[in-house]
């Protein structure tokens, strides 16, 4: 059995949130090397994002692995703080590693499979957004036959999909199947405060337990009834043969849809599909970006990456993904650009109401 892990975190902005410092890539890939659990590993970026993408044979949870990526994101972040990078050791959360990076500040996409004769995958990193934002591409790859005809016209996807929900306000999940289901998953994931965790296939060609798509959502649900904060996420998606094909996944990302995020955490914007080199996001700290890193895994080997978001024919959603900026950007402080009070990130508008207090009275 085969497992990808995808660890990531944010432990220092070069400048401020737009990217990641060259020597912290070099010692991420520096201290990669000298551990023998690995069969192999990338360094990605987005934005101020590291993601580890790391592939080994221990399964899910592995204290092992967590704990390797725990330890070097964590020195990483003590690197960060010595050069004075922005936000340096942000999302470091905690002091000790518990035996699991779940609740430690780190996002982590994790799957374990047998890997079949050819097993394309593609590891998406996204900045300036949250885990919800995967909910809407994630439908369109696996239960939209618009996006996707192989769900009609390849046998192995005819039975359609099991979908895993996270309620990230209450801490409860629960699993839909699509097409039955449609209508309910949608009524959920159309909010963002459901998050789409993982997908199944319900073909028999998969074991029932294989996950054929993973999102990282933990550092929103680490406190139950509230919504405390975006995360910006990463998600492994399996490509072909009885599962959407690599061009039916990436057309998921042929609109710019609008996702939260962008400046300071508390706005409205389109999501741009980037090469990692362009995943720079300055204009207004954005608009947010997604990267698509396409691997074949051949024996735990990760042959690849394919950058494939760097094709011409992505120009045009970028364009438009330029416009929707500009159209938005015009609300300034205005929802829905803005988000809602209560999902703002930061905000003094407690502090407003306190020094307001008084002034507001009934109306007569
Ligand atoms: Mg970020």
């Amino acid at each position: 059995m085969t497992t990808i892990s995808v660890i990531k975190a944010d432990i220092g902005g070069l400048v401020g949130h737009t990217g990641v410092d060259p020597d912290i890539l070099s010692f991420f890939e520096e201290g990669l090397k000298e551990e023998s659990i690995f069969d192999d590993f990338f360094v990605g970026w987005a934005g101020d994002d590291i993601a580890l993408i790391l592939s080994h044979n221990k399964g899910e949870n592995h204290p092992e692995v967590h704990r390797i990526a725990w330890e070097l994101f964590k020195e990483a972040a003590e690197l960060a703080k010595d050069k004075k990078l922005y936000g340096a050791g942000q999302d470091i959360l905690k002091d000790s590693f518990s035996g699991n990076v779940k609740g430690s500040g780190l996002g982590v996409a994790e799957m374990e499979f047998e890997e079949r004769p050819s097993e394309p995958i593609v590891v998406f990193l996204m900045d300036k957004t949250e885990p919800s934002a995967f909910n809407l591409p994630l439908y369109k790859m696996f239960a939209d036959p618009f996006n996707t005809p192989g769900l009609i016209i390849d046998k192995g996807m005819s039975k359609g999909f099991r979908f895993l929900i996270y309620d990230l306000v209450n801490n409860k999940q629960a699993h839909f199947e699509t097409p039955e289901e449609s209508y309910a998953l949608l009524g959920y994931i159309g909010d963002r405060h459901y998050a789409i965790k993982k997908v199944f296939a319900r073909s028999e060609k998969f074991p029932e337990k294989e996950p054929v798509a993973s999102v990282s959502t933990e550092k929103l649900s680490l406190i139950a009834g509230r919504y405390i904060g975006k995360d910006d996420p990463v998600a492994i998606v399996r490509a072909q043969s009885g599962l959407p094909a690599v061009g039916e996944i990436l057309e998921a990302f042929s609109h710019p849809w609008l996702v939260a995020g962008w400046m300071r955490g508390s706005h409205i914007g389109p999501l741009m599909p980037v090469p990692m080199e362009k995943a720079n996001p300055s204009r207004f700290d954005g608009p947010p970006r997604v990267v698509a890193l396409g691997f074949q895994v051949n024996d735990g080997k990760l042959e690849g990456p394919v950058d494939l978001f760097d094709d011409v024919a992505f120009d045009r959603v970028r364009e438009k993904a330029n416009e929707v900026a500009d159209y938005i950007r015009l609300h300034g402080p205005f929802e829905p650009h803005r988000l809602p009070a209560q999902d703002l990130e930061y905000t003094t508008l407690p502090d407003l109401q306190e020094r307001y207090k008084e002034r507001w009275q009934p109306i007569e």
